[in-house]
């Protein structure tokens, strides 16, 4: 663990076993999902001066424009992707700080997470080394049309937001999977998009609030 971050109280097990109850009071049932949640310390993917507020129930900016998601999210999206079953491969678009991918790596055998945002990509790479979570591949790419040669997955989750859902996406979320993201621009829902051998079922969900989906690198 990084050690300037170990010594502050806010950043405890205790905080963290706070935010636990929270996120129970909140309507998130998974046990899977609540011990993910409890083992990984958020903190360290938060820059130093905002580790303070490390667990309280807010996004938080982790530079270069973007947020890390608040918790609730990030179990409410895990939950609906896990559907209480263990997950096989499963695709993130948007590692962001890197925090949601260490959630998905104890609910799933193999996660791969993409970023757009060099600095991003190379900072989640180093976090997720550091915490020792080797099931996790992070990749520097444009995930708009997902990650093809890791494709079919099992599960799909978007940390950012698209206007529609792309055709590319769909087809690779293996037949019994689940995908779960922000569609929108200025009104934005959750969606839960389910494969089946007929087709997709649509869910719309929560109305959320997400950074938007951008194509390219940078
Ligand atoms: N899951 C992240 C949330 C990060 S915010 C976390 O736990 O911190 C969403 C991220 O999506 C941003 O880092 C942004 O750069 C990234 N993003 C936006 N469009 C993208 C694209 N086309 N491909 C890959 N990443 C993208």
């Amino acid at each position: 663990m990084n050690s300037l971050h170990a010594g502050i109280g806010m950043t405890s097990a205790r905080t963290r076993g706070r935010m636990i109850e929270r996120l129970r009071t909140q309507g998130i049932q998974d046990e899977v999902v609540l011990a993910a949640m409890s083992s990984v310390p958020r903190h360290v993917f938060i820059d130093e001066a905002l580790s303070s507020r490390a667990y309280d129930d807010v996004s938080l900016p982790i530079g270069h424009g973007q947020t890390i998601s608040q918790p609730y999210i990030v179990a409410r999206m895990t939950e609906i992707l896990r559907n209480s079953k263990q997950l096989g491969r499963v695709l993130e678009v948007g590692t962001g700080c890197g925090y949601q991918a260490a959630v998905l790596s104890h609910v799933a055998k193999e996660v791969y997470s993409v970023e757009r945002i060099q600095p991003l990509y190379l900072r989640a790479k180093k976090q997720l080394f550091d915490l020792k979570l080797r099931n996790v591949n992070v990749r520097y790419a444009d995930g708009t049309s997902g990650l093809s040669d890791g494709a079919p997955f099992d599960g799909i989750i978007m940390a950012c937001a698209a206007p529609a859902l792309s055709d590319a996406l769909k087809e690779q979320l293996a037949v019994g999977g689940r995908m779960v993201l922000p569609i929108g621009t200025q009104e934005q829902y959750l969606y839960l998009f389910e494969r089946t051998e007929a087709g997709f079922r649509e869910t719309r969900l929560d109305a959320v609030k997400f950074v938007p989906l951008l194509s390219g690198k940078t």
